[in-house]
């Protein structure tokens, strides 16, 4: 029975379809919420945060829906953060409401010569709120960072119900900074990019505390506004794409590539090729794509099948290489465990050791592994073709993963599909402080339940 006065909440819709369309994000995970809420401003986010805390209830923020491991769904009240979308641009920086949308915010700094790092592959449709929230990254993280290096404020509703800024609330942020400082910086990957856990590994100062947002996927506050850093656009652009016959050797060269300092760095293998419909010669097996600022690319062993200046053809490129994850559906329907094993990355010097560990645990498992991904970041997105795919598959996998310094999920965050894996990824005594870190922000467990933690750990 659904508490009374949950109608009454700004925007409330507690029945009929339109709560089948928040069923559901980008990935597989479904479920039906109690009702969906559209908040105007903070003080909306906040009444509605103090009404599930009485009802016990849980509250799940959701931006586009595009996130891939079930972050944006929730069996209480879903919050669409999409009404609270204002945008003020600064000189380098530009302060957003939540529910802004990449691609309003991409034309905006475009008219000003600017652009935001991060660069999701999904394009227009996320939310500024749901990238801060998975720590999202995307092809350009290799030169500008993901989304922890870009904020620099964020304001946001705890799980009391209390409106809180960071870095500005001084008590606030010395608390976090001292859980950061009792947690063991050993037990983070040894990568360039890192959505699993909650990143205090990243909080190394008080002048730091908004990174804690980064990453926290809805469990530690409900994001209100934050202000995001942004970059001059590079004048001079240049792509090459080289053509390999092995994937593992593509892999090997990428260390080497990445050293160079390119803005992009990313890798399809010859499943998703055969769907982009480029000419490439006969035994591709794999592509790297490398855009720089200029300079050509050096110190490779491929064979160059494109080289170009031209900024639109540059752009046709990057629209099929961002189509990966639909041409993987369409070269395996139906496909297992993928929104587990989707989104590991390794230090990039270590790339062959991780095509080679997908390649073992598929062995004998009858599933084809289709990769993808931004290979300069050292992380592979993963799909597998066929019937099959066991949890012992994943956690082989994540063993795998950790022995070469690599994190489970290098940007689209641990969600419900990987929280279960979260103990096995950092030990028991980094999990302990991600609990005491939860107990800070949200006493009372409404935010998000199950996501990040599971809920035996919260
Ligand atoms: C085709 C495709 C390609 C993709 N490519 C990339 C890629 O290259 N790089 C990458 O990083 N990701 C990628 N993604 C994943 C996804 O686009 C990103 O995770 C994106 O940042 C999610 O934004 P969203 O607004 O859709 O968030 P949602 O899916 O709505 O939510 C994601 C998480 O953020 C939380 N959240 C949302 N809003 C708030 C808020 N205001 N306060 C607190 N928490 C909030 C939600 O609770 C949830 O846990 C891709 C997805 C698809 C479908």
């Amino acid at each position: 029975m659904s508490p009374r006065g949950l109608a009454r909440l700004p925007g409330a819709v507690v029945e009929g379809e339109a709560l089948d369309a928040y069923s559901a994000d980008s990935g597989p995970c479904r479920v039906r919420p109690l009702a969906v809420v559209m908040p105007r401003d903070a003080a909306d986010v906040a009444r509605t945060v103090r009404f599930a805390r009485r009802s016990r209830i849980g509250v799940t923020p959701r931006g586009g829906g595009t996130g891939l491991a079930g972050g944006a769904v929730g069996g209480g009240i879903v919050m669409d953060m999409r009404r609270m979308a204002g945008v003020r641009c600064g000189r380098s920086s530009v302060t957003a409401g939540p529910g802004a949308s990449k691609g309003r915010l991409d034309a905006m700094l475009a008219r000003r010569g600017r652009i935001l790092g991060p660069n999701p592959s999904v394009g227009p449709y996320c939310t500024v709120g749901g990238m801060l929230a998975t720590n999202a990254a995307g092809s350009r993280s290799l030169r500008y960072g993901t989304m922890i290096d870009s904020v620099l404020a964020v304001e946001f509703v705890d799980g009391t119900g209390r409106l809180r800024r960071l870095p500005g609330d001084g008590a606030l942020s010395a608390r976090i900074l001292g859980v950061a400082r009792r947690t063991d910086s050993a037990a983070f990957p040894c990568t360039s990019k890192n959505s699993s856990g909650y990143r205090l590994d990243a909080v190394r100062g008080a002048a730091d505390s908004a990174r804690i947002l980064a990453g926290s996927e809805g469990t530690l506050g409900v994001i209100t506004s934050v202000r995001l850093r942004t970059h001059e656009a590079p004048r001079r652009r240049r792509l090459e794409v080289l053509a390999y016959r092995s994937i593992l050797r593509a892999a090997a060269d990428c260390a080497g590539l990445a050293a160079a300092g390119p803005s992009t760095l990313e890798i399809i293998d010859y499943n998703i090729l055969r769907y982009i419909g480029r000419p490439v010669p006969a035994g591709t097996r794999c592509l790297l794509m490398v855009e720089t600022c200029g300079a050509p690319a050096r110190g490779h062993r491929g064979a160059v099948v494109a080289s170009t200046r031209s900024g639109p053809e540059i752009d046709r490129w990057w629209r099929q290489r961002d189509r990966s994850l639909s041409y993987s559906i369409r070269a395996a329907p139906g496909g297992g465990m993928h929104n587990i094993m989707e989104d590991a990355a390794v230090p990039v010097a270590r790339l062959p050791e991780l095509v080679r560990a997908i390649w073992k645990v598929c062995a004998g498992s009858g599933m084809r592994p289709i990769i993808y991904g931004h290979a300069g970041d050292g992380n592979l997105h993963l799909r597998l073709a066929g019937r099959g795919g066991t949890a012992g598959m994943a956690r082989r996998y994540f063993a795998a993963v950790r022995s070469l310094g690599g994190t489970m999920t290098a940007e689209h965050g641990d969600g419900t599909a990987r929280a279960g894996y979260l103990r096995a990824q950092y030990g028991a005594g980094t999990v302990a402080r991600f609990a005491e870190l939860k107990a800070l922000l949200d006493p009372y467990g409404v935010l998000n339940p199950g996501k990040v933690l599971p809920l035996r750990a919260a």
